[in-house]
């Protein structure tokens, strides 16, 4: 089987020579494990923290080691109790073909409910993110007006749908090229999306929310959230879930200077991570799970194939390549 392994800490942007793809023995699963052959992996921004060697809430990426993060696949072997060949299941043992899975560490998925991949994107991990971050994070309410940033990617372009479903009084987005703007505004129904690359961001920003903004759901960071602090009106709140402009900056950012508005507009800005929401996953299986049944939230996943092309996969992230979840999938 095929792993990708990390073999160097990139500096900046990471390098095709910073990975390898190395072949790894496969042996039957041993007593309460279970061997997986995996049919896609995900590849998320926040990987690219993972290759830093600093302490964080997951544990780095060692050297020379296979890398790690969500799959889904299907047991092709089980020593353990509870899991048959033919099962599917979601795990954490991804950029790789093939997984030796500890079984407590696997779920079974039912592919007949919903397509394997979207346990990787909108029923999954990223669309707990836009359904906590925005409801809990936010404490979003009817009436808000939402603005995210990255509202093309997975989380974003459930955030911003979300808010359109429970009543936000506007919602508007940023993303990166004219083609998903037109796809936030014709299929998603932003009541307003612009392309930060066509201009400055609080410019852009003031003229698509003339009356200001109540929540800020940040994925980007910089001059985004600079822009989104000048936007927000009084008793605002940011949910600062990523910030993906500059995972890849050798320099701290220059933005945001107007902190202090903070202060006048009594504005709340709180960090989130995913897996301290994990009680709201039924909850958000069964609404998130009954809009897409009914055709009322959308979503794009973008597939590249071959577990050789994982790296590029991710840098495809990085560089915005992907519209909605980006998926490896493997052959
Ligand atoms: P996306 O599917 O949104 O993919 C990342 C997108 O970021 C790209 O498609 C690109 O789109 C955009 N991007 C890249 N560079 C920049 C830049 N310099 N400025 C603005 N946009 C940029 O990824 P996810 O939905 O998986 O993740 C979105 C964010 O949420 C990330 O910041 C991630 O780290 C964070 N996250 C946080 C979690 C948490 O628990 N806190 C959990 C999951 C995700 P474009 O073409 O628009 O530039």
């Amino acid at each position: 089987s095929r792993a990708w392994h990390l073999v160097a800490r990139p500096h900046g942007w990471p390098k095709a020579e910073d990975f390898a793809l190395r072949e790894t023995p496969l042996a039957a699963p041993a007593e309460g494990r279970i061997l997986v052959k995996n049919l896609h992996f995900s590849v998320d921004p926040y990987m690219r923290g993972r290759m830093n060697d600093v302490k964080s809430y997951t544990p780095p990426f060692q050297l020379d080691q296979p890398m790690d993060g969500g799959a889904v696949g299907v047991v092709v072997a089980s020593n353990a109790e509870g899991f048959a060949e033919g099962d599917h299941v979601l795990h954490g043992l991804g950029w790789r073909d093939y997984a030796d899975v500890p079984a407590q560490h696997a779920k079974k998925v039912d592919p007949n409910l919903a397509p394997l991949s979207t346990y990787l994107g909108v029923l999954g991990m990223p669309g707990l993110t836009a359904y906590a971050g925005l409801l809990e994070v936010a404490s979003f309410k009817e009436g808000d007006a939402v603005f995210v940033s990255g509202a093309a990617g997975a989380v974003g372009s459930q955030v911003g749908q979300i808010a359109k479903l429970k009543g936000a009084s506007r919602v508007i987005g940023s993303a990166g090229s004219d083609e998903k703007v037109k796809l936030l505004v014709e299929e998603y129904g932003f009541d307003a999306a612009f392309n930060y690359k066509n201009g400055d961001v609080a410019g852009q920003l003031k003229a698509a929310a003339p009356e200001g903004i109540d929540v800020y759901f940040d994925n980007v960071g910089g001059d985004h959230l600079e822009a989104a602090i000048s936007r927000l009106n009084v008793h605002g709140r940011i949910t600062v879930c990523g910030l993906i402009s500059q995972y890849n900056a050798t320099e701290p950012p220059a933005a945001p200077r107007n902190l202090a508005m903070i202060i006048g507009k009594r504005l709340r800005m709180q960090g989130m991570l995913v897996m301290d929401h994990q009680d709201m996953a039924p909850q958000f299986i069964q609404e998130v799970g009954g809009w897409i049944a009914s055709g009322e939230l959308k979503y794009r996943e973008t597939f590249v194939e071959g577990v050789e092309n994982g790296v590029d996969a991710f840098l495809g992230v990085l560089r915005g390549d992907n519209t909605g979840k980006m998926i490896v999938s493997v052959k």
